[in-house]
């Protein structure tokens, strides 16, 4: 049995000027009442999408984390805003290693084939993005099961450049989708994105997404709205 409570970073948060550090033990209300001050617009945009208040109540950001065999809602934001957490064997509680998201995932909880490990705290970088943009989405399988599929998206728009964007979509069954390719081809582009660009970068997407018909034309949509808020952001901005 390993007493949670005896380690000191479980239940704290902690920021400094590069990073704001959660302890695993931080429940998500408590995370929401952070506030845009303090959390990245992303995430708060996620938490609020979580079950209910009781619901948050009881739910932890380790435990969150933790579910080994379905992708929970707080992994999106968190892989993407490059988020480290900080893992300790269970045989070996007192040895702790800071590792990234798609190294937990892919490491760690592949299938259940990885050792079992603790998640102590999470460690998010300062926060450097103007636009966030979150969406859950729920259908019912022709099986009548609920499924939920995210997109999240962030960009960093200076002037008129869109310097960096990131995007990230998902379902809790079939895993994610992040293409870093597609990513490094829009960074630099200048806003607003002519109409041919824009329908030549979701020809791009729609071609690296499976099959899926449900989820790819869900994707696409979700896309094209996360280009048309960068957009808005744009023009609000710029006073255009
Ligand atoms: C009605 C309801 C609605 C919900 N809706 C959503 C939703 O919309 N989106 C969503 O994302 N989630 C949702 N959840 C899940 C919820 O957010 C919690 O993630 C989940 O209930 C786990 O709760 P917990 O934190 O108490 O973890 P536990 O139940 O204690 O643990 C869950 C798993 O994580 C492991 N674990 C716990 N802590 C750690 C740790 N520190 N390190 C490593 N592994 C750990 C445990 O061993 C266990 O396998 C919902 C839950 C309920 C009951």
């Amino acid at each position: 049995v390993i007493f949670l409570s005896d380690i000191e970073e479980f239940s704290r948060i902690f920021k400094t000027e590069r990073y704001l550090e959660i302890g695993a033990g931080v429940n998500l209300n408590q995370l929401l009442d952070l506030g845009p001050d303090i959390l990245p617009e992303l995430l708060l945009q996620c938490l609020r999408r979580i079950g209910s208040h009781p619901v948050r109540n009881m739910a932890t950001v380790g435990g969150n984390l933790g579910v080994r065999d379905k992708r929970m809602d707080l992994s999106y934001p968190l892989g993407l805003l490059d988020t480290k957490i900080e893992i300790r064997s269970i045989v070996h509680p007192a040895v702790a290693h800071w590792v990234s998201w798609n190294q937990l995932v892919g490491e760690y909880q592949q299938e259940k084939k990885g050792p079992a490990v603790l998640i102590s705290r999470i460690r998010l970088p300062e926060n450097e993005w103007n636009i966030h943009f979150y969406r859950k989405t729920s259908y019912k399988e022709p099986s009548g099961s609920d499924r939920r599929t995210v997109f999240c998206g962030l960009a960093r728009l200076f002037k008129d450049t869109l310097e960096e964007i990131r995007f990230l979509c998902g379902s809790e069954l079939s895993g994610s989708f992040r293409d870093k390719n597609l990513e490094s081809a829009l960074s630099g582009r200048r806003i607003p994105l002519p109409r041919k660009e824009k329908e030549s970068i979701l020809a791009a997407m729609k071609k690296k997404l499976d099959d899926n018909d449900f989820e790819r034309d869900t994707f696409l949509s979700l896309m094209e709205e996360f280009l048309d808020t960068i957009q808005e952001y744009f023009y609000n901005s710029s006073g255009l």
